[in-house]
């Protein structure tokens, strides 16, 4: 099953305590798929400017993503500048320069318009849901945003959360967007928005999934070096997303599953800077870690 996804396709500076990085490859949109591609095809919808090197695109299209509806157009790309300190889970907003995403109009190629699996990685709400209602009849439509969107766009936010049958969150972020400090809480208030299913990233401490009905935990990779948490919410979701496309099966079991697909994927993207792991990985290695995942979270019962 192929995945559409829209979100944002940067230049991200980024220091961490371990190094820095200025200016390279980065987008909601561009973690997600490279991450996604490893299980389906994935076609990128997204805006770049004049300044966009012709290499990233080629990157993308070496990993068989369709980059028939990322747009260049005149312009500055995107631009994110963070800053992580020794709390790794906090990501600092010092900068966000919309540039070409402020008057982008987004365009699904034709064939793509029946896409069964959509995910609207963490943009503007408004273009999130110019893309919805573009798309035919999706069997999922699943959703990220960040701190930005909440705080600048609730009411869009709101109105898109009601067509979407899953949200991927950060768990800072599902606070906020509820107003309630204690997650449990904030997950039926979420709920009550729209989703039927809320997972909520939790960076080290791994992933929660509510669904109304039950609850799963899954850890997060115990990792000796991490030089760079830029993107991990976003390869996160493209495993997740990659496998239900994969499978083809949204059950609660396989959704588990996905989970944890999701944080193996995050778990190598943290371990470089940009997507220099996420790049260099193949099915081996993830089913590999996987199974290390297996390991780490199973107990006998009583
Ligand atoms: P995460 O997976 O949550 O670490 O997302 C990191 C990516 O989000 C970076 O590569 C940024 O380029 C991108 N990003 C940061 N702020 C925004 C925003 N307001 N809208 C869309 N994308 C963003």
């Amino acid at each position: 099953m192929d995945i559409l996804v829209v979100g944002s396709v940067a230049f991200d500076s980024v220091e961490t305590p371990f190094g820095k990085a200025d200016e390279v490859l980065g987008g909601s949109a561009t973690y997600f798929s490279t991450s996604a591609s490893y299980f389906a095809k994935v076609c990128i919808v997204a805006v770049v400017g004049e300044d966009f090197p012709d290499e990233h695109v080629e990157m993308l299209n070496s990993k068989d993503i369709d980059t028939r509806g990322l747009q260049r157009v005149p312009g500055k790309t995107f631009r994110w500048k963070g800053r992580y300190e020794y709390d790794l889970n906090q990501a600092h907003t010092l900068d966000t320069q919309l540039n070409v995403f402020s008057s982008f109009d987004p365009t699904i190629p034709e064939d793509y318009k029946d896409a069964e699996i959509v995910f609207l990685a963490n943009i503007d709400p408004e273009l999130q849901m110019k893309v919805l209602d573009q798309v035919k009849n999706p069997r999922i439509v699943a959703c990220d945003t960040m701190n930005f969107w909440i705080e600048g766009k609730k009411d869009a936010l709101k109105k898109l959360l009601k067509r979407v049958e899953i949200l991927v969150i950060n768990e800072g972020e599902a606070r906020e967007f509820a107003e309630e400090p204690n997650l449990v809480k904030a997950a039926a208030m979420i709920l009550g928005c729209g989703p039927k299913t809320l997972i909520v990233k939790r960076g080290e401490y791994g992933a929660l999934m509510f669904d109304g009905k039950s609850v799963f935990s899954a850890p997060a990779y115990p990792l000796e070096d991490i030089f760079d948490p830029t993107g991990a919410g976003d390869s996160f979701a493209g495993g997740f997303i990659g496998h239900l496309a994969a499978s083809g099966d949204s059950s609660e079991a396989n959704i588990r599953k996905a989970i944890i697909y999701g944080s193996v994927m995050a778990s190598f993207n943290v371990e470089a800077f940009s997507l220099e792991r996420l790049n260099s990985l193949d099915k081996d290695k993830i089913d590999a870690r996987y199974s290390e995942f297996q390991c780490l979270t199973h107990f006998e019962g009583i």
